[in-house]
């Protein structure tokens, strides 16, 4: 019993279609809003719009004036709808828009009464429109809030350009069919065709770069040269994730990502792409940047798609120079995709206000140590004169970097902000002064990538939801002594 009720939920009650409306007439009966909204939606369509309206109201005039159509300001009688091929009844009142089903249903013309499932013979879905693309998604009525949530979810998703993207596919159709016979390298050329360079032309606004690379990938058959992108993955969150970086998880190939990068991140690639993790953590160094070069090298060769997933922004103390260096000198091409740096993450998390007005207005992106584990002393300058330092990589030599910082002149008050596993679910928020920072080397309960966030800045935050970043022992020591 169950199991059959199971299967027929799992059955549509409408069939998904597209109905062909160009130089159609498309009857909206109704005065209101609810017809205005109705004209809107059909206004992304090439349908001849017709109102019935006695009496139309503003909102319904400017629609109609905007969508090109036309008013009949004639109370509603069944001949308005000879010759229309889809109705909608929206007059907002129950016996009219009755009256307007009835009418259509005798002329054999599909109707849609707004806010009368019982009676509509089809529903409209929300829409997304990249004509000639189009995404309709429906609830069946069930779920009209839940419809226009995945609506703006895939509006998201899909560039503006994806319209531009298949009428270029659509110009070159007939010579891909004539050049390339087999089945699966043509499929592998529409592949490259909808993903990489040539979309990337196209969202950057260079239709003509757009065509000459489709013309590119043509001319090289199925386009053998692989492609790396050096994606940012941001600091941990799904949702931190850019559009771009999403897209290109979904059409990657291989996937080369570091520890720090979440599982939940690695996943939203591609199913069946390949995975290749070069596990770099402090300390476990299991892949060697050499090594990771020649990977990379190695499966663009074999012409892959290769997304390299990096932490933060890759840019950014993610060695992704050496990695370009690699490519350039294989000759093989590649793109950075930028992503939200660990000190962007934490700072909005916490809510610390990186620059601000008349306190501080530089920022400063600092490692903790350099190539041969030296603290740099570079930026302590800097730092006196107010600017907020936000340190990478500093956590185990917090000590050292508090020194330095002291023995530059920098106040033992100066405010200081760490956050550890920053827009992850396991987040934590430690405050203190910079007297404090030695501690952290100590607190080997901290080991999660943590920043650490200097400055008279940090002082004007909320620090309410910090924990302090003096040991309690510690604190009790200092009271006692
Ligand atoms: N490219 C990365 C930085 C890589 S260096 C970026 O742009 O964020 C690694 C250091 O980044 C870690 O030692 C830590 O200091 C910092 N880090 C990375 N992710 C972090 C996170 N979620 N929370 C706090 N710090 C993070």
């Amino acid at each position: 019993m169950s199991r059959q009720a199971k299967a027929t939920d799992r059955k549509l009650a409408v069939f998904p279609a597209f109905h062909k409306v160009e130089g159609q007439r498309v009857v909206v009966v109704g005065g209101g809003e609810e017809a205005a909204a109705k004209v809107r939606l059909l206004a992304e369509t090439l349908a001849e719009i017709v109102v019935v309206a006695p009496r139309a109201e503003e909102v319904l005039l400017d629609a109609v004036a905007r969508a090109g159509g036309a008013i009949v300001a004639d109370p509603f009688a069944p001949a308005h709808l000879a010759g229309a091929v889809l109705v909608f009844a929206a007059s907002g009142e129950e016996a009219q828009d009755t009256a307007v089903v009835r009418a259509a249903k005798r002329l054999g013309i599909p109707a849609n009464a707004v806010d009368r499932p019982e009676i509509c013979d089809f529903y409209v879905g929300a829409l997304v429109n990249r004509a000639p693309v189009a995404v309709a998604i429906t609830s069946t009525g069930v779920g009209p809030v839940l419809a226009r949530h995945i609506r703006a979810r895939i509006e998201a998703m899909l560039p503006r350009e994806t319209g531009d993207l298949a009428r270029l596919a659509e110009s070159f159709r007939d010579t891909v069919a004539r050049v390339i016979a087999g089945g699966v390298e043509r499929r592998r050329f529409w592949a490259r065709f909808f993903s990489g360079p040539i979309a990337g032309q196209l969202q950057a606004g260079r239709p003509d770069a757009a065509r000459s690379e489709a013309q590119r990938l043509l001319n090289t058959r199925s386009g053998e040269g692989g492609f790396v992108w050096l994606v940012g993955a941001g600091p941990g969150a799904e949702d931190l994730l850019t559009l771009r970086a999403q897209r290109l998880l979904q059409e990657a190939d291989v996937i080369v990502h570091d520890a720090l990068v979440p599982e939940a991140v690695v996943a939203m690639g591609r199913r069946d792409a390949e995975r290749i993790s070069v596990g770099k953590r402090k300390g476990h160094h299991s892949v060697s940047q050499g090594e990771i070069n020649a990977i990379l090298v190695r499966e663009a060769s074999l012409g892959r798609r290769v997304v390299r997933l990096k932490a933060g922004d890759p840019l950014v103390f993610g060695r992704a120079g050496e990695e370009i260096a690699a490519l350039r000198a294989a000759g093989i091409a590649h793109d950075v995709v930028p992503g939200v740096t660990a000190a962007l993450a934490a700072a909005a998390s916490t809510r610390i206000p990186l620059t601000l007005r008349g306190v501080a207005s530089d920022l400063v992106f600092a490692t903790g140590h350099d190539r041969d584990g030296e603290t740099l002393p570079g930026w302590g300058a800097m730092a006196l004169r107010g600017a907020t330092v936000a340190v990478y990589m500093g956590r185990t030599v917090a000590a050292r970097v508090a020194d330095r910082l002291l023995g530059a002149g920098l106040s033992p008050a100066t405010p200081v902000a760490v956050v550890e596993n920053a827009a992850q679910r396991d987040e934590r928020f430690f405050a203190g002064i910079l007297a404090d920072l030695p501690h952290l080397q100590d607190r080997h309960e901290i080991a999660g990538p943590t920043l650490i966030i200097i400055g008279e800045a940090v002082g004007h935050a909320d620090l309410a939801n910090s924990q302090p970043l003096r040991p309690v022992a510690a604190e009790r020591a200092g009271v006692a002594a």
